[in-house]
């Protein structure tokens, strides 16, 4: 009969990970708590039409890789390849500028795009991020970099790097796109058919290509939008860039970067890893401005990260953050000594807050041991039949091998 597998691009995690995942992503939840965010949760599927406003058309995530449907009621719905717009649209839905100017929201979540699928690169996979809305100030696009970069110090992830670049406000986009095609419309031929279409559609984003001709070509003849941007601009990114060197994060302006997303102004920035090969992006944000009026509300100046979870994972060093050993592993013989085990057992997690592991498949004492030592249990207690007539336990420290043997009653007493 046929078996049933993943679909293509997507994964089981297995209990195996789920520890490691778990742990991460509440530690993650914990620095973005300290910097005042709050954790909000969205829906999987969201109207086509939010993602085709607010990322914009001419973009590969809404060309190209939205599983998008119509539902029997004619609804176009899409599963989200992404959380600021989500996150944009609930501000607005529930009128959450209207009870405080400024918000602070975190988010950890699954994300669909239909990609290409390779190593760091799913067709469902995890993000965890934050969205500051209400603030257009330099400190607040420091404060989405520096606690985006303190996740990836708290891991002690070495070799990443941060490019910051700014593309200043929607309203100067037109004049510098002119000026941008302007200066490369007489050898467009040269550059890659998708080049060749962006030139016409996003224009920006040929800075995003992959190919080394068109990168050539561009740093020879287009000129950059950081030098276009005002000086008022200017001298918000000036700020941030003095805040991040008075904060000791290190970047590197790259008058390159530009984002692919059509909602992103001013400040845009990505954190990459020289490690993770091919797909080598950890994280990318920016503020986006325009984006909340864009799909409906007031306008709101915003400024958020990205970060791709499975690609951090990628980079920890998973044995020193994954200890599954229990700390007690009870060892019984017998079913009186099951019973007293689950009893326990539970009396030990409650009252002790201690992991607990209790024999269930009623293995031999030697399996059992076995078992204790494999999952490096750093206790064993021995609820043996002669122990338990005496109404005693036999505690051992796996370590040094020392054992008591101890009263039942005073077995709380001990592991508090
Ligand atoms: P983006 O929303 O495209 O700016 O992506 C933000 C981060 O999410 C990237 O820097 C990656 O770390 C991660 N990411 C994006 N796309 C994928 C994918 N298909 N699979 C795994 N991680 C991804």
């Amino acid at each position: 009969m046929t078996q049933f597998r993943t679909i293509k691009g997507t994964h089981d995690i297995l209990p195996i990970d789920t520890k490691l995942w778990l742990k991460i992503a509440s530690e993650i939840r914990e620095i973005m708590f300290q910097y005042g965010y709050a954790e909000i949760r969205t829906p999987a599927i969201e109207n086509t039409e939010l993602f085709i406003r607010g990322i914009g058309l001419d973009t590969d995530i809404v060309n190209k890789e939205m599983f998008s449907w119509t539902d029997q009621g004619g609804k176009a719905l899409t599963l989200k390849p992404e959380l600021t717009a989500p996150v944009a649209r609930a501000y607005i839905q529930h009128q959450l500028g209207s009870n405080n100017p400024m918000h602070r929201l975190c988010y950890f979540d699954s994300l669909f795009r239909r990609e290409r699928p390779q190593k760091g690169r799913q067709r469902q996979f995890y993000q965890f991020g934050a969205e500051a809305i209400g603030s257009q100030h330099s400190e607040q696009d420091a404060e989405i970099i520096a606690m985006a970069f303190n996740i990836y110090k708290y891991y002690n992830i070495k070799d990443i790097s941060i490019r910051i670049n700014s593309i200043g406000s929607a309203k100067e986009r037109p004049s510098y796109l002119k000026l941008l095609r302007d200066s490369i419309a007489n050898m467009i031929q040269e550059f890659c058919n998708t080049c060749q279409s962006r030139m016409k559609n996003n224009a920006l984003r040929m800075f995003d290509c992959k190919n080394n001709n068109c990168q050539i070509l561009l740093e020879d003849n287009a000129p950059y939008i950081y030098d276009s941007i005002s000086t008022d601009n200017r001298k918000h990114f000036e700020l941030v860039l003095k805040l991040l060197d008075k904060m000791k994060i290190p970047y590197s302006h790259d008058k390159k970067l530009v984002r692919g997303l059509d909602y992103y102004s001013h400040t845009t920035f990505e954190i990459t890893s020289s490690s993770l090969g091919a797909q080598n992006a950890l994280c990318g944000g920016g503020r986006y401005n325009g984006l909340i009026e864009k799909i409906g509300g007031k306008s709101t100046p915003a400024v958020g990260f990205a970060a791709g979870f499975e690609r951090l994972l990628m980079q920890i060093n998973k044995e020193k953050h994954l200890d599954y050993s229990p700390d007690i592993y009870i060892v019984t013989i017998g079913t009186d000594g099951s019973i007293e085990a689950s009893l326990i057992a539970e009396k030990l997690r409650t009252e002790c807050n201690q992991t607990v592991v209790i024999e269930t498949l009623r293995r031999s004492m030697k399996a059992q041991m076995r078992e204790a030592n494999r999952c490096s249990a750093k206790y064993v207690i021995i609820l043996g039949e002669s122990e338990l007539s005496e109404k005693k336990v036999v505690v051992k420290k796996m370590d040094s091998g020392d054992q008591k043997l101890i009263p039942l009653d005073k077995i709380i007493n001990f592991f508090s």
